[in-house]
Protein backbone atom coordinates (compact mmCIF):
# COMPACT_ATOMS: atom_id res chain seq x y z
CA UNK A 1 0.00 0.00 0.00
CA UNK A 2 1.64 3.45 -0.71
CA UNK A 3 1.94 5.99 1.97
CA UNK A 4 -0.83 8.20 1.32
CA UNK A 5 -3.50 5.33 1.13
CA UNK A 6 -2.16 3.90 4.35
CA UNK A 7 -3.09 7.31 6.14
CA UNK A 8 -6.49 7.38 3.96
CA UNK A 9 -7.86 4.17 4.16
CA UNK A 10 -8.43 2.52 7.75
CA UNK A 11 -9.67 -0.98 6.69
CA UNK A 12 -9.13 -2.48 3.14
CA UNK A 13 -10.72 -5.70 2.81
CA UNK A 14 -10.64 -8.01 0.34
CA UNK A 15 -12.46 -11.09 -0.64
CA UNK A 16 -13.72 -11.84 2.95
CA UNK A 17 -15.14 -15.02 3.45
CA UNK A 18 -15.96 -16.30 7.30
CA UNK A 19 -17.97 -19.34 8.30
CA UNK A 20 -19.41 -20.53 11.47
CA UNK A 21 -19.03 -24.51 11.52
CA UNK A 22 -21.59 -26.28 13.70
CA UNK A 23 -20.18 -29.66 13.05
CA UNK A 24 -22.37 -30.67 9.98
CA UNK A 25 -23.93 -27.26 9.23
CA UNK A 26 -21.61 -24.25 8.07
CA UNK A 27 -23.06 -20.98 8.22
CA UNK A 28 -21.88 -18.64 5.69
CA UNK A 29 -22.16 -15.34 8.07
CA UNK A 30 -19.89 -13.08 5.32
CA UNK A 31 -19.52 -13.82 1.62
CA UNK A 32 -16.63 -12.40 -0.63
CA UNK A 33 -16.42 -8.76 0.74
CA UNK A 34 -13.80 -6.40 -0.74
CA UNK A 35 -14.47 -2.99 0.40
CA UNK A 36 -12.49 0.21 1.87
CA UNK A 37 -13.43 2.03 5.31
CA UNK A 38 -11.89 5.29 5.17
CA UNK A 39 -9.98 6.65 7.92
CA UNK A 40 -10.90 9.68 10.22
CA UNK A 41 -14.81 9.06 9.24
CA UNK A 42 -18.09 8.10 11.00
CA UNK A 43 -19.28 4.75 9.14
CA UNK A 44 -22.26 2.74 9.51
CA UNK A 45 -23.05 -1.09 8.97
CA UNK A 46 -27.12 -1.67 8.47
CA UNK A 47 -28.67 -4.95 6.94
CA UNK A 48 -31.52 -6.68 8.39
CA UNK A 49 -31.13 -9.13 11.66
CA UNK A 50 -27.96 -11.78 10.32
CA UNK A 51 -26.98 -10.49 7.66
CA UNK A 52 -23.44 -10.60 9.26
CA UNK A 53 -23.01 -6.98 10.38
CA UNK A 54 -21.31 -8.34 13.94
CA UNK A 55 -19.60 -10.92 12.53
CA UNK A 56 -17.64 -8.36 10.30
CA UNK A 57 -17.35 -5.89 13.05
CA UNK A 58 -15.83 -8.89 15.04
CA UNK A 59 -13.23 -9.57 12.30
CA UNK A 60 -12.33 -5.64 12.14
CA UNK A 61 -12.04 -5.81 15.83
CA UNK A 62 -9.88 -8.92 15.71
CA UNK A 63 -12.23 -10.75 17.97
CA UNK A 64 -12.25 -13.11 15.07
CA UNK A 65 -9.42 -14.90 13.37
CA UNK A 66 -9.47 -14.10 9.44
CA UNK A 67 -10.22 -17.47 7.77
CA UNK A 68 -10.23 -16.22 4.07
CA UNK A 69 -9.44 -13.41 2.43
CA UNK A 70 -7.40 -10.47 3.96
CA UNK A 71 -8.08 -7.29 5.96
CA UNK A 72 -5.65 -4.77 6.45
CA UNK A 73 -5.26 -2.68 8.94
CA UNK A 74 -3.74 0.66 8.13
CA UNK A 75 -1.56 -0.84 6.28
CA UNK A 76 -0.89 -3.92 8.34
CA UNK A 77 -2.23 -7.46 7.11
CA UNK A 78 -3.76 -9.04 10.12
CA UNK A 79 -3.15 -12.34 9.18
CA UNK A 80 0.10 -12.06 9.47
CA UNK A 81 0.35 -10.73 13.11
CA UNK A 82 1.28 -13.04 16.00
CA UNK A 83 -1.31 -13.17 18.81
CA UNK A 84 0.78 -10.69 20.98
CA UNK A 85 0.79 -8.59 18.03
CA UNK A 86 -2.70 -8.51 18.04
CA UNK A 87 -3.00 -8.38 21.83
CA UNK A 88 -1.29 -4.58 21.27
CA UNK A 89 -3.69 -3.33 18.26
CA UNK A 90 -7.10 -4.22 20.22
CA UNK A 91 -5.40 -2.80 23.67
CA UNK A 92 -4.10 0.46 22.05
CA UNK A 93 -5.57 1.51 18.23
CA UNK A 94 -9.48 -0.25 18.59
CA UNK A 95 -11.93 1.11 21.40
CA UNK A 96 -15.52 -0.46 22.03
CA UNK A 97 -18.91 0.02 22.99
CA UNK A 98 -21.60 -2.31 23.03
CA UNK A 99 -25.33 -2.23 23.47
CA UNK A 100 -25.30 -3.04 27.19
CA UNK A 101 -22.34 -0.70 28.19
CA UNK A 102 -20.40 -3.34 29.71
CA UNK A 103 -19.19 -0.97 32.80
CA UNK A 104 -17.78 -2.49 36.12
CA UNK A 105 -20.64 -1.85 38.43
CA UNK A 106 -18.06 -1.38 41.64
CA UNK A 107 -16.13 1.39 39.89
CA UNK A 108 -17.07 4.70 40.02
CA UNK A 109 -17.17 6.55 36.36
CA UNK A 110 -13.54 8.06 36.61
CA UNK A 111 -12.33 4.29 38.00
CA UNK A 112 -14.08 2.99 35.00
CA UNK A 113 -12.15 5.26 32.46
CA UNK A 114 -8.89 4.90 34.40
CA UNK A 115 -8.54 1.10 34.71
CA UNK A 116 -7.82 -0.10 31.53
CA UNK A 117 -5.34 2.38 31.12
CA UNK A 118 -3.70 1.55 34.46
CA UNK A 119 -3.83 -1.95 33.01
CA UNK A 120 -1.90 -0.95 29.73
CA UNK A 121 0.63 0.36 31.79
CA UNK A 122 0.32 3.81 31.61
CA UNK A 123 1.76 6.37 33.89
CA UNK A 124 -0.72 7.84 36.73
CA UNK A 125 -0.36 11.58 35.88
CA UNK A 126 -0.82 10.76 32.24
CA UNK A 127 -3.49 8.56 33.06
CA UNK A 128 -5.47 11.53 35.62
CA UNK A 129 -5.25 14.12 32.25
CA UNK A 130 -6.94 11.95 29.63
CA UNK A 131 -9.34 10.47 32.37
CA UNK A 132 -10.49 14.23 33.40
CA UNK A 133 -10.37 15.03 29.25
CA UNK A 134 -12.55 12.36 28.43
CA UNK A 135 -14.90 12.59 30.74
CA UNK A 136 -15.62 16.21 30.21
CA UNK A 137 -15.62 15.69 26.39
CA UNK A 138 -18.91 13.39 27.74
CA UNK A 139 -20.05 16.05 29.56
CA UNK A 140 -19.77 14.07 32.91
CA UNK A 141 -17.52 15.73 34.92
CA UNK A 142 -19.75 16.38 37.71
CA UNK A 143 -20.73 12.68 37.93
CA UNK A 144 -17.23 11.52 38.11
CA UNK A 145 -17.63 10.17 41.47
CA UNK A 146 -20.98 8.50 41.06
CA UNK A 147 -21.27 4.38 40.33
CA UNK A 148 -23.25 2.87 36.97
CA UNK A 149 -26.29 2.27 39.18
CA UNK A 150 -26.77 5.72 39.70
CA UNK A 151 -26.51 7.10 35.78
CA UNK A 152 -29.31 6.77 33.52
CA UNK A 153 -28.54 4.38 30.03
CA UNK A 154 -27.59 7.60 28.15
CA UNK A 155 -25.00 8.65 31.08
CA UNK A 156 -23.64 5.21 31.31
CA UNK A 157 -23.14 4.87 27.26
CA UNK A 158 -21.32 8.32 27.47
CA UNK A 159 -19.01 6.51 30.21
CA UNK A 160 -18.47 3.99 27.94
CA UNK A 161 -17.69 6.48 25.31
CA UNK A 162 -15.31 8.04 27.46
CA UNK A 163 -13.29 5.04 28.14
CA UNK A 164 -13.12 4.04 24.59
CA UNK A 165 -11.66 7.91 23.52
CA UNK A 166 -9.37 7.49 26.83
CA UNK A 167 -7.07 5.13 24.86
CA UNK A 168 -6.71 7.27 21.95
CA UNK A 169 -7.99 4.97 19.41
CA UNK A 170 -7.56 5.09 16.12
CA UNK A 171 -11.08 3.49 15.64
CA UNK A 172 -14.42 2.96 17.71
CA UNK A 173 -16.07 -0.29 17.31
CA UNK A 174 -19.83 -0.12 18.20
CA UNK A 175 -22.12 -3.07 18.04
CA UNK A 176 -25.64 -1.13 18.03
CA UNK A 177 -24.60 1.37 21.04
CA UNK A 178 -28.02 3.38 20.47
CA UNK A 179 -30.36 0.19 20.34
CA UNK A 180 -31.22 0.03 24.74
CA UNK A 181 -31.54 3.99 24.52
CA UNK A 182 -34.94 6.26 23.52
CA UNK A 183 -34.57 8.19 20.74
CA UNK A 184 -33.76 11.68 22.07
CA UNK A 185 -31.17 9.75 24.38
CA UNK A 186 -29.48 7.59 21.56
CA UNK A 187 -29.41 11.38 19.16
CA UNK A 188 -27.25 12.91 22.10
CA UNK A 189 -24.99 10.15 21.91
CA UNK A 190 -24.49 9.99 18.32
CA UNK A 191 -23.72 13.82 18.59
CA UNK A 192 -21.05 12.75 21.40
CA UNK A 193 -19.45 10.40 19.05
CA UNK A 194 -19.87 12.85 15.42
CA UNK A 195 -17.81 15.21 17.82
CA UNK A 196 -15.34 12.66 18.57
CA UNK A 197 -14.50 12.22 14.92
CA UNK A 198 -13.63 15.73 14.52
CA UNK A 199 -12.20 16.75 17.78
CA UNK A 200 -10.21 13.19 18.51
CA UNK A 201 -9.01 12.39 14.71
CA UNK A 202 -10.29 9.16 15.37
CA UNK A 203 -12.52 7.16 13.11
CA UNK A 204 -16.04 5.14 13.81
CA UNK A 205 -17.55 2.77 12.94
CA UNK A 206 -21.24 1.09 13.83
CA UNK A 207 -23.44 -1.44 13.36
CA UNK A 208 -27.37 0.08 13.46
CA UNK A 209 -30.79 -0.73 12.45
CA UNK A 210 -31.74 2.83 12.72
CA UNK A 211 -32.02 5.15 9.77
CA UNK A 212 -31.11 8.24 12.76
CA UNK A 213 -27.81 6.82 12.98
CA UNK A 214 -27.42 6.33 9.67
CA UNK A 215 -28.34 10.15 8.78
CA UNK A 216 -25.35 11.06 10.62
CA UNK A 217 -22.73 9.15 9.17
CA UNK A 218 -20.43 10.05 6.34
CA UNK A 219 -20.44 6.72 4.84
CA UNK A 220 -23.40 3.40 5.30
CA UNK A 221 -22.28 0.06 3.89
CA UNK A 222 -25.82 -2.03 3.63
CA UNK A 223 -24.92 -5.75 4.00
CA UNK A 224 -27.97 -8.20 3.26
CA UNK A 225 -26.24 -12.25 3.20
CA UNK A 226 -22.67 -11.77 3.99
CA UNK A 227 -22.72 -9.24 0.95
CA UNK A 228 -22.22 -5.64 0.40
CA UNK A 229 -25.64 -4.45 -1.45
CA UNK A 230 -24.51 -1.01 -3.18
CA UNK A 231 -27.34 1.62 -2.34
P1 LIG B 1 -26.20 -9.46 12.22
O1 LIG B 1 -25.22 -8.81 13.15
O2 LIG B 1 -26.38 -8.69 10.93
O3 LIG B 1 -27.51 -9.79 12.86
P2 LIG B 1 -24.54 -11.83 12.46
O4 LIG B 1 -23.16 -11.48 12.03
O5 LIG B 1 -24.83 -11.91 13.91
O6 LIG B 1 -25.57 -10.85 11.72
O7 LIG B 1 -24.94 -13.24 11.82
C1 LIG B 1 -24.67 -13.60 10.46
C2 LIG B 1 -25.05 -15.07 10.28
O8 LIG B 1 -24.16 -15.88 11.06
C3 LIG B 1 -26.45 -15.43 10.73
O9 LIG B 1 -26.95 -16.43 9.88
C4 LIG B 1 -26.24 -15.96 12.13
O10 LIG B 1 -27.25 -16.88 12.48
C5 LIG B 1 -24.89 -16.64 12.02
N1 LIG B 1 -24.13 -16.62 13.29
C6 LIG B 1 -23.77 -15.53 14.00
N2 LIG B 1 -23.06 -15.88 15.08
C7 LIG B 1 -22.97 -17.23 15.06
C8 LIG B 1 -22.35 -18.21 15.91
N3 LIG B 1 -21.66 -17.84 17.00
N4 LIG B 1 -22.47 -19.51 15.57
C9 LIG B 1 -23.14 -19.86 14.46
N5 LIG B 1 -23.74 -19.01 13.61
C10 LIG B 1 -23.66 -17.72 13.91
Amino acid sequence: MKKKEKENILYKIENLIFRYDLGKEKVEAIRNLTFDIPAHSFITLSGPSGSGKSTLLNLLGLIEPIQRGRILFLGKNLDHLKESEKNEIRKHKIGFIFQQFHLIPVLTVEENVAYFLIRQGINRREVRERVKEAIEAVGLWDHRKKKPSQLSGGQKQRVAIARAIAKKPEVIIGDEPTASLDQKTGHEIIEILVKMVMSYKTSIILTTHDPMVQTYSQQNFHLQDGQLILG
